[in-house]
């Protein structure tokens, strides 16, 4: 799970490390309140989308005085920001964050990650801050440094500081730059945090050490331990469908495609947007629907999948285990009554219960397109949206 920016420094501010001062504003009333409130001579009007990028698309303005702080707040306040990490379509702003204006000396990165390779946290970082980590560890990949932290004595100072000599942190400035890197490690593994990146990490002109940026991931597995977290949660920022099936409890993730896919089984499901590929198709979504899935939680799922405008037909790929294929034809049934099928389905069921769910689907009267195997489905599936 994402969050914002300023509701990621609200929680590093929890935790001592440090962030300027900063207020959230809805409206533009609201952002030069919040302005006159923290008191500075300079303020940022930072766009709240759940994306990076912002700077270089307009999102990220310096206001001098209130008058401006207002000028930007409307400015951005309802504007959709076209960043490369929002896709063409771009995100509304509904949110700004009004921060103190930082007298900026260098900027940095530094993030935490978990590297599924050696199955620890790594902490990178790098004197390239500001730009996009990709593109230095592209052209200048020696630029940054690595830390891998043993999750039985979490990350220790001597790494920390050994970090902060690499990138060429100012002596005077060594101590801050490891609280902070400690501070941000307790934060990652208290909050069970998939990514924790603040970049840039900056030094300012009056000596400090602090994270201008925050970009903070939630692995949503541990979310039910970590309800101060979920209350940070901006459904606004999430796709519908997504939302529509997390209530299901069903694995659906909306991808760019015209093809819709039900599949029992995230390696089936994984094996199924690969086939698709193969045969020069395009999923429109992952869906796992599951082991024990209900008839009930099946038309949801069809229902999620019938409700995306861009898919042009659905291939239903099921191998019937713990997953019943009668169950499956009957949510495939119900959901085409409550809501209507008029673009092509290709169904290709195997195993528990087969014949009982092919039977279904024919006495249904549905135009369905049987399919022998994987790679015959995909075939159909494929010629029939083109
Ligand atoms: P994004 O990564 O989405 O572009 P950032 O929060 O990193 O957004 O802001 C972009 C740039 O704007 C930063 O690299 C920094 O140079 C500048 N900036 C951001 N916040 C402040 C601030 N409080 N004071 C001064 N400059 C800032
Ligand atoms: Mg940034």
């Amino acid at each position: 799970m994402n969050i914002h920016e300023y509701q990621g420094k609200e929680l590093l501010r929890q935790y001592g490390v440090a962030v300027p001062n900063g207020k959230v504003a809805f409206s533009v009333e609201e952002a030069v309140e919040a302005a006159k409130e923290l008191g500075s001579k300079i303020n940022v009007v930072k766009a709240q989308i759940h994306a990076g990028g912002r700077g270089k698309a307009g999102g990220v303005k310096v206001a001098k005085d209130l008058d401006e702080v207002r000028t930007y707040a409307d400015e951005i306040l309802g504007k959709t920001l076209v960043t490369h990490q929002t896709g063409p379509e771009g995100k509304e702003v509904k949110r700004l964050l009004i921060e103190e204006g930082c007298d900026i000396q260098k900027e940095y990165y530094i993030g935490l990650v978990l590297d599924r390779a050696t199955s620890k946290v790594v902490l990178m970082a790098s004197e390239e801050g500001g730009t996009e980590i990709e593109e230095v560890a592209e052209a200048t990949p020696e630029k940054i440094f690595k830390e891998i932290i043993d999750p039985a004595v979490g990350l220790q100072g001597f790494q920390a500081r050994r970090l902060a000599f690499n990138i060429n942190t100012p002596k005077e400035l060594v101590g801050q730059a490891v609280k902070f890197m400690l501070g941000l490690y307790k934060v990652f593994v208290e909050k069970d945090c998939s990514i924790a990146e603040i970049n840039p990490l900056v030094t300012t002109g009056d000596g400090k050490v602090m994270a201008l940026d925050a970009k903070l991931n939630f692995d949503s597995n541990a979310l039910y331990r970590q309800k101060d977290i979920l209350a940070y949660r901006d459904l606004e920022e999430e796709d519908v469908k997504e939302i529509e099936a997390s209530k299901y409890d069903l694995s659906y993730i909306s991808l760019d495609g015209n093809i819709g896919c039900m599949v029992n089984g995230a390696g089936l499901a994984m094996a199924t947007m690969d086939i698709i590929k193969h045969y020069n198709g395009d999923p429109a979504n992952f869906l796992d629907v599951g082991g024990g899935a209900t008839a009930e939680k099946v038309t949801e799922a069809f229902k999620i999948i019938l409700s995306d405008e861009s898919v042009k037909g659905i291939f239903v790929n099921i191998f019937g285990g713990i997953m019943k294929c009668d169950i499956i034809a009957e949510g495939v049934v119900e959901a085409t009554k409550q809501v209507g099928l008029e673009i092509p389905l290709v169904v290709r069921l195997e195993g528990t219960n087969v014949e009982l769910g092919k039977k279904i689907l024919k006495e249904s009267g549905l135009n369905i397109t049987a399919a022998d195997s994987m790679a015959d489905g995909a075939q159909k599936i494929v010629s029939l949206v083109k």
